[in-house]
């Protein structure tokens, strides 16, 4: 049992494991509402490989580290908030609360519980893509396509996804599907082409260019095609399986799981929420930020009226 020994153990009104754009929200809203909060964090927020964030306003182009930053100095200016840089590792119900057993041996309590960890992007193995991630190797056009507007533009084919992908990035500029030795059906070719898609279907075998840009996607036979940005779907996990060990109900989407949750961001275990990338398939800032402040309601809620029956 988790924290056995440690009954006199600090009882929050709610703890919140991941202290990012989901997480820190729910921390403002719930400071707000005085009500005493344990962010637990270990600061790896899923864009740290961007030096740029977009689409979100009075931050457009802003530094995504520093946004946290800001948004951790404003949350600490409310009293009942405490934070802990540390990884919750396992959570149970204990009585009338949850138990988080952190990293650093401790155990924190809560009357409620957010999940908010965010998800892992899981990229492909191929040479050159992994330090160019966030940079030149882009998976979001709402985020970094603008900043590539007319610019020489390639999607790789992972998986069904990215015939979507490839479908919508011929609006920032002229784009270049590359198979990667898969295969597409006739009307999906037809489709692409009329879009203006060119459709390449060598293997890849890398990417090249100076530092964090990209000049070239390197193919089978040894051809190179001058590119400026590749646009991936990656598969994706879970940061953390609390909501496992929570018995949370999970569904397997395309791409990677969803937690399940109500319009109010509580999932099927009672006192259990779950806000930002890990419930919902649009993955940005503002949804994220957006659904911590829904799950913090409906947290400040059950601590006054109870569990719905
Ligand atoms: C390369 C890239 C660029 C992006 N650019 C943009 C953009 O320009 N605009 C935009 O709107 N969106 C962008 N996104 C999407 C955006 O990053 C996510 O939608 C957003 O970060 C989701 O916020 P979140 O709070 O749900 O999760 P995250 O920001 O991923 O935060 C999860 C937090 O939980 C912590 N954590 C994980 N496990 C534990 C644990 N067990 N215990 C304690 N803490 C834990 C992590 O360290 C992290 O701090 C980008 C994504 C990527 C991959």
């Amino acid at each position: 049992m988790i924290g056995a020994g440690r009954e006199n153990a600090v009882q929050y009104d709610a703890i919140i494991v991941g202290g990012s754009f989901a997480g820190l929200s729910a921390a403002l809203y719930l400071g707000r509402a005085r009500r005493s909060v344990c962010v637990l964090d270990t600061r790896m927020p899923r864009n740290r490989f961007a030096d740029a964030s977009h689409g979100q306003f009075a931050q457009d182009g802003n530094d995504p580290q520093a946004m946290l930053a800001t948004m951790r100095a404003q949350v600490a200016a409310y009293p009942t908030v405490h934070f802990v840089e540390t990884q919750a590792v396992d959570a149970a119900r204990d009585r009338e609360a949850f138990a988080v057993a952190l990293a650093n041996s401790n155990v924190v309590r809560g009357t409620a519980i957010l999940l908010a960890f965010g998800i892992i992007d899981i990229l492909p193995d191929l040479p050159g893509l992994a330090e160019r991630w966030g940079r030149s190797v882009i998976h979001c056009p709402y985020c970094h396509g603008y900043e590539f507007s007319d610019r020489r533009l390639g999607v790789l084919n992972l998986s069904p996804m990215s015939v979507h992908q490839a479908m919508l990035i011929p609006q920032w500029g002229p784009t270049t599907f590359f198979l990667n030795g898969g295969t597409i059906d006739p009307e999906t070719t037809a489709q692409l082409e009329r879009r203006g898609v060119a459709i390449e279907p060598a293997l890849v075998r890398g990417l090249v260019g100076e530092g964090v840009h990209l000049s070239a996607i390197q193919l089978a036979g040894g051809r190179e095609q001058p590119l400026d940005a590749l646009y991936i779907g990656p598969p994706y996990r879970f940061s953390s399986d609390l909501a496992e060990r929570l018995g949370c109900a999970i569904e397997d989407g395309m791409l990677g799981p969803t937690l399940t949750v109500d319009e109010m961001k509580a999932t099927d275990i009672g006192g259990v929420y779950a806000a930002g990338d890990i419930t919902r398939t649009g993955h940005t800032v503002s949804f994220a930020c957006a659904d911590g402040v829904m799950a913090a309601l409906a947290i400040h809620r059950l601590l006054i009226f109870g569990a719905p029956t």
